[in-house]
C-alpha cells in the first residue's frame, strides 16, 4: 500500500490556525493500514497560557451578547455541520478507525446537544418570587463561569467535544478543547465551521496536546471549570487535581454495560441487539454491552448458539470500505491491550468460544485489527469480568435467577449503562428500581439518553455531580446569583439588629 502524506495539523486558538511551537509532536495513524497520516503538535504550558489569555479576553463581549444571539450562532453552525457532514464523518473514520455510518452517528448525536443548547434563552432564565416580605423580591440569575475546558476521549471526537462545547459556549463562556492526540482532525474541522457561524475568535479554541497541556489547564487560574471523559483512572486524577486547583469538574470513566436476559425475553431480537452493542465500533463504545447475563441455562444454551450463528457472518474490514460491520481498533497498543485482555481469560478459565486474535483483512495487514470474540461461562473473579476491555470482546456471565443477575451490575465496579430485555414489565420495572446504575435499557441495549436528558454514569464511571447534557450541562457551566432586592418605599426607618426572617 502506498504511503500516504503526512499532515502537520495545528492547534485552533483566537480564531486561527496556529502552529505548534513546543517542538514535540504525536503520530496520528489510519488505524485500517497501520500508517501514520498525521503529525500532531502537543502543547507546552506557555501555548496553553497564550490560548486561555485569548480566550479570556473575547469572554466579555460573548457574555454581553444575548443569548438569542448566541443562539442563532449554535443554529448556524447546525447547519454547517450538516452540510459537511460526509467530509467530517470520512476524517473521522480515517483516524478513529469506525465506519463511515457510524461516524455520521458520532457526529449527529453531538449536534443534537448543539440544538438542544439553542434554547439557552429559555435554559438561562432565573427565578423570580415577588414580595417575599414587606416591599422585598427576591430573583436569580444563572451567570457564565468565564473560560472552561473540555479534555475528551478518543472514541467520539464529534459528539463529547460537541456535548461540551455547545452548553458551554451557548451559556457564554468561551471554550477550550483538549482532544485526543489520537484523532485531532474532526475538532479543528469543527473549530473552523464555528468561525464560518460566526463565533467570534477565541471562543471555541483547539489545544492539541498530552498530559501537560492537560497539567497546564487544571493549573491556570483563568480556567474557571473542567469537562472531562476518557479512562477511569485518569478520570479520577483529573478530579482530584481540578477540585484541589478550586475549579468546578465533571469526570466521567471507563465502564463494563451488563445486559441481563430473562428467560421469557424474544431471543432472535437479544442477539441482534448484542451483536451489534458489543461488536459495533470494534467495542469502543463507553456504552457498548461488554457483558451478557442470560438467566438459566435453557437461555443461556440457546443464546450461545443465535450469538455464534450472527458472529460468523461480521464482517470486519477498513472503516471506509461500505460492506464492513466494524473496523480496527484505534492503535497497535489497543489491539496488544485486547489481546492480551483475551489470553488472560483464557489462562484464567473462560470458555473461549469465538477467538477474534486470528483476524486478517486482505490487504490490510499492517492494520489494527482484533475479529468478534466470546466467552462462556466467565465468573465475577476473572480480569476480563472485573476490567474494561474496550474491544470487541463480549463475556458470558450466567446467572441462576433475576436477584443472582440483578447482583452483578449492581456489585460491579463501575456504574455507566445497563439494560434488561424481557417482556415482564414488573421484572423490568424492579430492575430499574434497584440496579444501581446511571443509564438503564429496557429492551435497548445502548441506552444514551436523547439530548435533553442528562447522561451520566455511577460509581468508577463518574466524578462530580452534575452529568453531561441536557439541563445539567447549563447547571455545570453557569453560576447562580440570587438578588434580594427592595425599593425606598418599602423600606422601615431606623437600624434593626435582628436576623431578618419573613415574620
Ligand atoms: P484516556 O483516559 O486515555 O484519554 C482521555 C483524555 O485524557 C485524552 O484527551 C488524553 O489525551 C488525556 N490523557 C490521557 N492520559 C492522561 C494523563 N496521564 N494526564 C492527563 N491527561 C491524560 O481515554 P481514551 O482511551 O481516549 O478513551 C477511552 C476511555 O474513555 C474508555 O475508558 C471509555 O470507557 C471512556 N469513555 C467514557 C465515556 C463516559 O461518558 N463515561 C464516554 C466515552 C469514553
Amino acid at each position: 500500500m502506498a504511503q500516504e502524506r503526512v499532515k502537520e495539523l495545528t492547534h485552533y486558538i483566537g480564531g486561527q490556525d496556529v502552529s505548534g511551537k513546543s517542538g514535540r509532536f504525536g503520530d496520528v495513524f489510519d488505524p485500517s493500514t497501520g500508517q501514520v497520516t498525521a503529525k500532531v503538535p502537543l502543547a507546552s504550558t506557555d501555548e496553553v497560557d497564550a490560548a486561555v489569555r485569548s480566550a479570556k479576553e473575547a469572554q466579555r463581549g460573548w457574555a454581553a451578547t444575548n443569548p438569542q444571539r448566541r443562539a442563532r450562532i449554535l443554529g448556524r453552525f447546525v447547519n454547517l455541520a450538516n452540510e459537511h457532514a460526509d467530509e467530517i464523518a470520512e476524517a473521522l473514520s480515517r483516524e478513529h478507525g469506525k465506519t463511515v455510518p457510524d461516524s455520521h452517528g458520532d457526529l449527529q448525536r453531538g449536534l443534537d446537544v448543539v440544538e438542544f443548547a439553542m434554547g439557552a434563552p429559555h435554559l438561562l432564565k432565573g427565578e423570580f418570587s415577588d414580595s417575599v416580605g414587606t416591599g422585598i423580591d427576591v430573583y436569580s440569575m444563572r451567570q457564565p463561569l468565564g473560560v472552561v475546558a473540555g479534555i475528551t476521549p478518543f472514541n467520539f471526537p464529534a459528539m463529547i467535544p460537541l456535548w461540551k462545547c455547545g452548553p458551554a459556549i451557548a451559556a457564554g463562556n468561551a471554550f477550550i478543547l483538549k482532544p485526543s492526540e489520537r484523532d485531532p482532525s474532526v475538532p479543528l474541522l469543527l473549530a473552523r465551521l464555528w468561525k464560518e457561524a460566526g463565533l467570534p475568535d477565541g471562543i471555541f479554541n483547539v489545544v492539541n496536546g498530552d498530559k501537560e497541556s492537560v497539567d497546564a489547564l487544571l493549573d491556570h487560574p483563568d480556567i474557571k471549570a473542567v469537562g472531562f471523559v476518557g479512562s477511569t483512572p485518569i478520570a479520577q486524577s483529573i478530579y482530584e487535581h481540578a477540585a484541589r486547583a478550586g475549579k468546578r469538574a465533571q469526570c466521567f470513566g471507563g465502564a463494563k454495560n451488563h445486559m441481563i436476559i430473562m428467560p421469557d425475553a424474544d431471543l432472535d431480537q437479544v442477539a441482534d441487539a448484542l451483536i451489534g452493542a458489543a461488536f459495533g465500533s470494534a467495542g469502543e463504545r463507553c456504552m457498548a454491552v461488554s457483558v451478557a447475563v442470560p438467566v438459566g441455562e435453557e437461555t443461556a444454551d440457546a443464546l450461545i448458539e443465535k450469538l455464534k450463528e450472527r458472529a460468523a457472518d461480521l464482517r470486519i474490514g477498513p472503516s471506509l470500505e461500505e460492506s464492513s460491520d466494524f473496523g480496527p481498533l484505534v492503535s497497535a497498543a489497543a489491539k496488544e491491550r485486547v489481546e492480551n485482555a483475551i489470553a488472560e481469560g483464557v489462562e484464567q478459565g473462560a470458555d473461549l468460544i469465538l477467538d477474534g486474535r486470528s483476524a486478517r483483512v486482505e490487504g490490510h495487514d499492517g492494520g489494527f485489527f482484533v475479529g468478534p470474540t466470546i466467552f462462556d461461562r466467565v465468573t465475577p473473579d476473572m480480569n476480563i469480568y472485573r476490567e474494561e476491555v474496550f474491544g470487541p470482546v463480549l463475556s458470558v456471565l450466567r446467572a441462576a435467577d433475576f436477584e443472582e443477575a440483578l447482583e452483578l451490575p449492581t456489585k460491579h465496579e463501575y456504574g455507566n449503562g445497563v439494560a434488561i430485555f424481557t417482556r415482564d414489565g414488573d421484572t423490568a420495572r424492579e430492575f430499574s428500581r434497584r440496579v444501581e446504575v446511571g443509564m438503564i435499557g429496557v429492551n435497548v441495549p445502548i441506552p444514551v439518553p436523547i439530548a435533553y436528558y442528562t447522561f451520566g454514569g455511577w460509581k468508577a464511571s463518574g466524578f462530580g455531580d452534575l452529568n453531561q447534557h441536557g439541563p445539567d450541562a447549563f447547571r455545570f457551566y453557569t453560576k447562580t446569583k440570587t438578588v434580594t432586592q427592595r425599593w425606598p418605599s418599602g423600606i422601615k426607618e431606623g437600624a434593626s439588629f435582628v436576623m431578618p426572617t419573613g415574620n
